[in-house]
């Protein structure tokens, strides 16, 4: 989740009829905080992530944060400047290494330590930073991050954190690009009496405080990525039943708000079928240790790792609507399956550089076609994702700016689950190409990743050089038509549309016979043909479907 889907839904709604594409985005200036941000810095090189202890109180009384985190790092090349991240109006009180104070300058959203003692390649040190503030609030979740304070029926507090894009730097100080994940991380979170907070991982344990409060110590013992750390806090109840998976048994523990007990535990149905799906598809579950968890937010659900957010509203279909057209989309709460996928495609497999984002959406909308598949068949499966190309702008790119933390054009989510829906078709196999999906979660298991990785490894494993397929669906707007014409009885047919080289082969009915045809842009030929040729090309082709004869 993050972006428009909303917004698509509105557009769709209200211009599913009208087939012109909107003009193309204006590229964005970039500014020299942009690049701070979004970019691999000196002062971020040198150093390799091992783990964080975020330990912080929480205060829903007056929308504060205070505490500390403690930043554990192994030295790769000797440096003696580190760059962390904490975006006002949050401020650094002190920052401490070996219990010294360090000399530490603010540009923007970025802090920049002087480390004092030498930094010797291989070893590993911890600086601790204090920290506190309001952090900003957010003004839509979790389209836009920050806090989001609300209060529950009773009027008792019901918190939570959603900061995808924006960042985790909105309210914690850490290294906010995207490369390098911590390879564990403790959260300790204190919280008003009668209050509970859930974040990643596995609870270890609950202190009790003098004045009340209460601290939970939240143990994630996998990577995690620095948008999935997140605090959701409330008068929370919890039921939970155990998931017998690919990998043993998965513990799923859900927490909701005490007035909405029975509805999830009808709504939570989902989850098994939701886990089954995916790991018939991409193999186990990518965080037995930590647990699978469903937490109640009060906002739309984000795929934070092993506490999947929440909140659509315990009914099918996306807010109720089938996102699709098809009637597919209804049979499913949207927000369980598309975040639950998100646990192989964006906490297992992480993009690097959010330009390459399309690599948690695309991937992750696809399988909410591989959902529908499993559970309903292939027909239905196809609808399902065939309908949701309604959704595609055809605005910018799939690919956004590198370097800058820019995204692309939202239509990574359904462009790109259609594009893997039209590799698929290639492929042509389908126990090969689910071989590919597990082999993707193997072979890059807990891994941040390149687009150009995913792409060579497509390549590898179907056997087809995809280079110009990528072009055209990631880095192009134009959707690809297959020309076609007849001269007596020799029928001809041509891509058009195109960027250089494209070269996907393409499944047609001839006349009710299937052929496949191996177009490029130059006119190829087929001899004998009759006169009256009827031409079908296979609708799971994302392609212009309605071609007439040139
Ligand atoms: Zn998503």
């Amino acid at each position: 989740m993050k972006h428009s889907l909303a917004f698509r839904i509105l557009v769709s709604i209200m211009l599913s009829a009208v087939a012109a594409p909107a003009a193309l985005a204006q590229t964005p200036p970039f500014t020299r905080q942009d690049s701070i941000r979004g970019s691999i810095t000196p002062e971020r090189a040198w150093w390799d992530l091992t783990y964080y202890h975020l330990d912080i109180a929480v205060n829903p009384a007056d929308s504060t944060v205070r505490g500390k985190n403690t930043v554990q790092y192994k030295v790769l090349q000797p440096h003696q400047r580190m760059q962390l991240d904490l975006q006002p109006p949050m401020t650094m009180e002190k920052v401490l290494q070996n219990g010294k104070p360090l000399p530490v300058k603010q540009d923007g959203n970025a802090w920049f330590i002087t480390l004092p003692e030498s930094q010797v390649a291989g070893t590993v040190n911890t600086v601790e930073v204090h920290y506190s503030g309001k952090p900003q609030v957010s003004v839509r979740p979790p389209w836009t991050g920050g806090f989001t304070w609300q209060k529950d029926s009773k009027g008792k507090p019901f918190v939570a954190t959603s900061n995808q894009g924006d960042g985790a730097s909105l309210w914690w100080p850490c290294k906010d690009h995207m490369y390098d994940e911590p390879d564990s991380m403790l959260i300790s979170i204190r919280v008003p009496e009668n209050l509970t907070n859930v974040s990643n991982g596995r609870l270890r344990k609950v202190d009790t405080n003098t004045d009340g409060s209460k601290t939970f110590h939240w143990f994630v013992s996998n990577p995690i990525n620095n948008y999935g750390v997140n605090v959701n806090i409330a008068d929370y109840v919890h039921f939970s039943e155990k998931y017998q998976g690919e990998k043993g048994v998965l513990d799923c523990d859900y927490y909701v708000l005490r007035e909405n007990l029975s509805k999830a535990k009808k709504q939570f149905k989902d989850v098994p079928r939701t886990l089954q799906a995916f790991e018939h598809w991409f193999g186990p579950y990518p965080f037995y240790e930590d647990s699978y968890k469903l937490v109640e937010v009060p906002y739309l659900g984000m795929e934070h790792q092993s506490s999947v957010t929440y909140g659509n509203g315990y009914q099918n279909g996306y807010m109720g609507y089938d996102l699709s057209g098809s009637g597919w989309g209804l049979k499913f709460d949207y927000i369980i399956v598309h975040e639950t996928g998100h646990e192989w495609f964006a906490n297992s497999i992480t993009y690097k550089d959010i330009a390459d984002m399309w690599v948690h959406e695309s991937f992750t909308t696809y399988s909410e076609n591989l959902f529908v598949e499993y559970h309903y068949g292939k027909e239905a499966g196809n609808a399902y994702i065939i309908g949701l190309r309604k959704n595609i702008q055809h605005d910018a790119p799939i690919i956004g700016d590198y370097g800058v933390n820019r995204q692309g054009s939202d239509d990574m989510y359904p462009k790109g689950a259609n594009m893997l829906h039209t590799l698929r078709q290639i492929v042509n196999d389908d126990e090969k190409w689910r071989g590919i999906l597990r082999g993707l979660n193997q072979d890059f298991y807990h891994q941040t990743v390149t687009t150009q990785q995913i792409e060579d490894y497509l390549s590898q494993k179907t056997g087809r050089d995809l280079s110009t397929f990528f072009n055209q669906y990631l880095r192009d707007t134009r959707l690809p038509r297959l020309e076609h014409k007849q001269e007596g009885t020799s029928w001809h047919y041509r891509w058009a549309n195109t960027v250089d080289g494209f070269n996907m082969p393409v499944k047609v009915h001839l006349n009710g016979k299937v052929q496949w045809l191996e177009p490029t842009s130059k006119w190829q030929e087929l001899k004998g043909s009759k006169k009256t040729l009827k031409v079908v090309i296979d609708p799971n082709f994302y392609i212009e479907q309605s071609t007439p004869g040139v």
